[in-house]
């Protein structure tokens, strides 16, 4: 099989280095050599009742040296947005992040992982010169890990104007009070920072000047857990998603970033990459569920009526259209890849909730089918399709619901309406002219009704 570096789509081949193709095809012999493998070893070192929170599976920090020894390590720090990452463009990380998708433990390995990856980007484009030295550092290093904490159980969280967390002044420090729920990576046992959403000051005229985010050591006096979300059955520990209290939690004033009122514009600036990096790791999700799909659908040991699943009609259609629907995918985030890496986040909105919104749901359909065509087994703890569901399921909810993403872009493209309508008034028009021009008949079944337009 070509390597990764050589399924580049031809359409972006001159866009990528030499250096970032030798790095893709280290990251994916490394993915499937060392992470893959491991995944199961890392799930049976977590165990079973309370240790699940309390261990960083021996495995996982193997592969880390292994990672740091390839030079695998932070490459999702765009090159010419910040000079603490790999060097690498959003275009050629996206592949890299593509074969991460593959594996369970493969982010976290190489300190590509969410919601870290987010939060770095954050405090090394938003952070004081103290904040970066106190908190990036030892993120940049692997040495502890973070949450992004912002959704909150009593409101619609998916309009961030709705949250509710106060953040009060008092002297020289905030005191933050509030509840918070499906905060990722909170039970990890390194896990020693929070980026906190909350408001400073509610009764500012402009919604969107009412937030704040501020750094929060974990485990400050006044946080508590209240309890550990699910996500369709699984506890994801020990990263999990936790449900956090924060009752007079005192935090020093240094530790607001950026300054009262800008915590939406923090957050805008944080979602962007994020999401293109959720959606590559998606298709690498359905890549490996076709994988999977492939090998059962060849399997002779398993005939159904007679033939292998491959020999049925439908089968061989699905995995065509499995094919077609990640390369379709693929396109669609690479094209907001480069359009982040020729301005940012924020000039690539469009690209970018194309690709949230359309990735997951082909990522979904291609795991579905890998599961229906494995039968019962599909469903259960033997292959890894069921996980891969239930984790490219949640990609349809965080950062945002769809239908969020779908209203912008639908408000977008109808702003285009009114010109629409007069370039088809001008052709109708020009028609007609052209009609009397060369004097032919229009014919009745051939008038258009212009009231419409
Ligand atoms: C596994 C997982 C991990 C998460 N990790 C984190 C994390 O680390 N940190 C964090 O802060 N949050 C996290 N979240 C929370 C996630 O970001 C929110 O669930 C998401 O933003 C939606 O907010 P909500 O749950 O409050 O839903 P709501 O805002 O209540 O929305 C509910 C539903 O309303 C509909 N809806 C909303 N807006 C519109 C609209 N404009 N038009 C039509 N329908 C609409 C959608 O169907 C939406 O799903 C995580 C969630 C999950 C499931």
């Amino acid at each position: 099989m070509p390597s990764a570096s050589q399924r580049i789509p031809p359409l972006v081949r001159p866009l990528i280095s030499e250096r970032a193709k030798r790095t893709l095809d280290l990251v994916e012999k490394f993915v499937n050599e060392d992470c893959i493998p491991a995944d199961d070893i890392a799930e049976a070192q977590i165990g079973e009742g309370k240790q699940r929170w309390t261990t960083v599976p021996a495995v996982m920090e193997d592969l880390k040296l292994k990672a740091k020894s390839l030079g695998l390590w932070n490459m999702f720090l765009a090159k010419g947005h910040y000079k603490e990452g790999a060097g690498f463009t959003n275009l050629e990380y996206s592949f890299m992040c593509e074969q991460f998708g593959r594996s369970r433990t493969a982010s976290e390995a190489t300190n590509n992982s969410a919601p870290d990856t987010g939060n770095m980007e954050l405090i090394a484009k938003y952070g004081s010169a103290e904040q970066k030295k106190q908190w990036l550092e030892p993120l940049l290093e692997g040495k502890i890990r973070s949450c992004y904490v912002m959704t909150e159980p009593n409101v619609a969280s998916s309009d961030a104007k709705n949250v509710q967390l106060s953040i009060v002044k008092d002297s020289d420090h905030y005191v933050l009070n509030g509840e918070k729920w499906w905060i990722s990576g909170a039970g990890y046992p390194t896990c020693k920072v929070y980026i906190v959403l909350g408001k400073t000051n509610p009764n500012h005229p402009d919604p969107y000047k009412q937030q704040s985010m501020i750094i929060v050591p974990a485990g400050s006096p006044g946080i508590t857990v209240k309890r550990m979300m699910h996500v369709l059955g699984y506890d994801d520990a020990p990263h999990g998603h936790a449900h956090l209290i924060f009752k007079n939690v005192r935090i020093p004033a240094s530790n607001l970033i950026l300054g009262e009122g800008r915590g939406f514009e923090i957050m805008q600036g944080r979602m962007g990459p994020g999401r293109i990096h959720h959606a590559m790791r998606s298709i690498g999700a359905a890549e490996r569920a076709l994988d999977y799909l492939l090998a059962r659908a060849n399997a002779s040991h398993k005939m159904a009526f007679g033939k292998k699943l491959s020999e049925h009609g439908v089968i061989i259609e699905r995995i065509a259209q499995s094919r077609i629907d990640i390369d379709a995918a693929r396109l669609i985030v690479l094209n907001a890849a480069a359009a982040i890496d020729a301005g940012d986040a924020k000039t690539a909105l469009i690209e970018i909730a194309e690709a949230k919104v359309f990735v997951p749901k082909v990522a979904l359909q291609v795991v579905d089918w890998a599961m229906q065509a494995f039968g019962g087994e599909g469903l259960s703890q033997d292959t890894p399709l069921a996980a891969m569901w239930g984790h490219l399921r949640t990609v349809r909810i965080v950062d945002g619901p769809d239908e969020v993403h779908l209203q912008q872009l639908g408000k977008r493209e109808n702003r285009r309406a009114r010109e629409v309508q007069l370039m088809i008034q001008k052709q109708l028009d020009e028609t007609d002219r052209l009609f009397e021009k060369y004097r032919v008949a229009r014919g009745v079944d051939r008038e258009v009704p212009r009231a419409n337009l």
